[in-house]
């Protein structure tokens, strides 16, 4: 028994590393006593849905040993501090600037205390989307202040460590560096920190994320195929950097007429959805090509601080369900 429990519960795989349970450290030896086998198991950084996952198979496993009765599991998910959630993107002008502005402003009007840092090196517009243009942040000691926008959302930007309209040229050390004095800023309560990332998956990228650990990506795409073939690209660099996927959102998907109020596709219609499905992936949700959203970013408003706004509070819902942390562990 003390071999063969072991040897079932290494055949479960880890949906992270691709490993077997205990080699990848997702649990340890198995417990055996009267019939019963026990085992408990690390689910950090794994999404609910994962998690029940997991369960089932480790279960299905175990009680397939001979004279295993019964199989208890327990879930435990380490304590972290804050989180963060990366929102990428295989390419720049799908929106992930303006998803991650709504989100975080959705997320605040749930009562989750959420900031935010933008990391787009290429072209910080976060101060502009949440009307903190020309707030430079302060410093305390060695840390930063994050700046709070009119929409209760603290936020720090790689635009304010550089002259307005200087054109930011680093190279991955330099940008990391940066990054890091922004993530590690005097945040105080703020709990969940949404991280714009520079659009692409480059090495930049790429230090970033590992650097940083984001607890969950969000992939920001367009409807077009191109699009999509650079979401698919953004899927695999996750995958690569062990960052678990939360769901892929589809942005300027429809677009509504504002004269005659007709309905038409400029850049097709679900081919985001269809390739999350595809690609195994959450669907978080689509968001229309809205020239309200344009101007409405463009003035520093965001739609999601208004009230009775659905659109972002439904994704920032559904973000919140797959964060939902184990609080504890519980012997199911
Ligand atoms: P990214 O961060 O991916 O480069 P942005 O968030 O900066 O993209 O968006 C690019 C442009 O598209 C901006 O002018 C923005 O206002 C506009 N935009 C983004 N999403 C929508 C939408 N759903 N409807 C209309 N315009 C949008």
């Amino acid at each position: 028994m003390t071999e063969t429990l072991p040897a079932a519960l290494e055949s479960v795989i880890d949906p992270i590393s691709g490993k077997g349970l205990m080699a990848s450290g997702r649990a340890a030896a198995p417990r055996f006593d009267d019939g019963t086998a026990s085992v408990v198991l690390d689910v950090t950084g794994l999404s609910g849905d994962a998690r029940a996952k997991l369960e089932t198979a480790v279960k299905q496993a175990l009680i397939a040993v001979p004279g295993v009765e019964a199989v208890r599991v327990a879930m435990t998910a380490e304590k972290r501090g804050r989180k963060i959630i990366a929102v990428g993107s295989g390419k720049g002008g799908v929106g992930k600037s303006t998803v991650s502005a709504n989100l975080a402003v959705a997320l605040r009007r749930m009562g989750i205390k959420a900031g935010l840092v933008d990391a787009d090196i290429y072209g910080p517009s976060q101060s502009k989307l949440l009307s903190t243009e020309g707030m430079r942040p302060t410093a305390q000691g060695e840390k930063m202040d994050p700046v709070m926008s009119p929409y209760g959302v603290p936020m720090l930007s790689m635009g304010q460590l550089v002259k307005p309209g200087q054109a930011i040229a680093w190279r991955g050390p330099m940008t990391a560096n940066a990054l890091g004095q922004l993530i590690d800023a005097e945040w105080g309560d703020t709990d969940l920190l949404i991280l714009d990332l520079p659009p692409g998956t480059g090495d930049i990228q790429l230090t970033m994320v590992q650097k940083y650990k984001p607890v969950g990506a969000i992939i920001v795409s367009t409807p077009q195929d191109l699009s999509l073939i650079d979401a698919a690209r953004a899927v695999s660099f996750f995958n690569q950097a062990n960052v678990p996927i939360v769901g892929m959102i589809e942005n300027m998907a429809g677009y509504a007429c504002p004269h005659c109020g007709e309905v038409s596709d400029p850049f097709g219609h679900g081919g985001a959805q269809a390739a999350a499905m595809t690609m195994e992936l959450g669907f978080l949700g689509r968001i229309p090509l809205d020239a309200d959203i344009r101007s409405k970013s463009d003035a520093g408003t965001p739609p999601a601080a208004e009230d009775g706004e659905q659109l972002f509070a439904t994704l920032a819902a559904k973000l919140v369900d797959w964060l939902n942390p184990v609080r504890s562990p519980a012997f199911s």
